[in-house]
């Protein structure tokens, strides 16, 4: 086994055990951010055109107030950040964010658009201490819509397999290209080439809503979601997309502003990339009772919402609320075309722990010990 490996099942591992702890946190406390979006430089070295979130001359928002920013977050509680843009590889100083947020104790996760991944870059993100990096790629030819395609990339995506110490995930937009509706899947099936893991989004509006998918799109998607397997994702099993998809609404509670905020360059809170300018309360000032607030406040985006980073936090609170009615709702038994579907390894634990089918001897012993020792007791 090489060094890099080694190191990467080592880190697997303990990013295994605290995102276990996360989500044992975000079951145990409604009242705590579980995810937070930070904008270090609203800056990007592309112009994709279906993007309202970058500029192209921003200055970096400065170290220091990034770190104090990572300092607010881990005082009310939040267990993941996610350092965003614009382009966040523009930072200069970005590793030493990541590594503040690590030092709290927090998951550190990077979007990226990959363009200026080096060796050198992959190496000190490893140092730092980066737990999961997502990279957008688009299509498998650049064109007028976006130049982050398989093409370009593919020598960085080499790379990352060779020597990320950290989890990487191609992310590719579903309705991103209307000429080519099956590059989404080309994109996956090379992730999964390269032992990397696999997301889709859907393309939507600057409101966060859905476009309309075409019949293409709809079959790209769920063949994606087929590829996903993963024992902690909950990709394969995402029922919202599932109803998107057709085109139907989805009825859930959006927390966003309580348990996901989004943090702008200027330093305000917001509900998510696509609803800013709500609550829009500098992050200094936001207290419990915000995060309470927003979190039961009822969103009039949330049916055709395809934020689904946002659907999978609110997710924790449908679980606590209603442990067994949530997990049989949102992980059926049976798919839609009645075949056996099996949840992720996480949500099986989650359910023999918390809504357990029948009494189990000891099972309340074994649920006591399992929050000891992710130190949430
Ligand atoms: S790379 Fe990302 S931030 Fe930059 S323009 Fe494209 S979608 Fe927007
Ligand atoms: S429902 Fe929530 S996550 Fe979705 S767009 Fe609205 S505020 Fe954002």
């Amino acid at each position: 086994m090489s060094k890099v490996s080694l190191r990467r099942a080592v880190k697997r591992w303990y990013r295994t055990y605290r995102e276990a702890r996360m989500v044992a946190l975000a079951l145990r406390s409604p009242s705590h951010p579980v995810l937070a979006h930070v904008v270090v430089t609203r800056r990007c070295n592309l112009a994709c055109t279906y993007c309202n979130e970058f500029d192209d001359f921003s200055q970096p928002v400065a170290t220091d107030e990034l770190l104090h920013r990572i300092d607010l977050l881990a005082k009310l509680g939040t267990t993941i950040i996610t350092l965003t843009g614009g382009e966040p590889l523009l930072h200069p100083e970005l590793e030493a964010v990541i590594r503040r947020v690590r030092d709290r104790g927090i998951l550190a996760v990077l979007v990226t658009n990959g363009y200026l991944l080096t060796v050198d870059r992959i190496q000190r993100l490893n140092r730092a201490g980066l737990d999961r990096m997502q990279i957008s790629v688009d299509n498998v030819q650049p064109d007028a819509t976006s130049k982050k395609s398989l093409k370009v990339l593919d020598q960085k995506l080499r790379w990352l397999a060779q020597f990320a110490e950290f989890q990487v995930s191609i992310h590719s937009v579903v309705g991103a290209s209307n000429d080519h509706p099956e590059d989404a899947l080309t994109i996956a099936r090379r992730a999964h080439e390269l032992g990397l893991t696999s997301t889709a989004g859907i393309v939507h509006d600057d409101s966060g809503s859905l476009r309309p998918l075409s019949p293409e799109h709809q079959r790209a998607l769920e063949e994606i979601e087929r590829l996903s397997h993963s024992r902690f994702s909950f990709v394969q099993h995402n029922p919202w997309s599932r109803n998107l998809v057709r085109g139907l609404p989805n009825q859930w509670h959006c927390t966003a502003g309580g348990r996901h905020l989004y943090i702008c360059e200027d330093g305000l809170v917001h509900y998510c990339l696509a609803q800013r300018g709500h609550p829009a309360i500098p992050l200094h000032q936001y207290t419990r009772e915000d995060i309470e607030r927003e979190s039961k406040t009822v969103k009039s985006c949330t049916p055709y919402c395809t934020i689904f980073c946002v659907q999978r936090v609110a997710l924790f609170d449908q679980i606590r609320a209603n442990p067994r009615q949530a997990l049989a709702q949102l992980f059926p038994a049976a798919g839609p075309e009645g075949q056996k579907v099996s949840p992720p390894g996480a949500v099986r634990i989650l359910q023999a722990l918390f809504a357990p089918s029948r009494a189990v001897p000891g099972g309340r012993f074994f649920r006591k010990a399992a929050l000891r020792i992710l130190k949430v007791d």
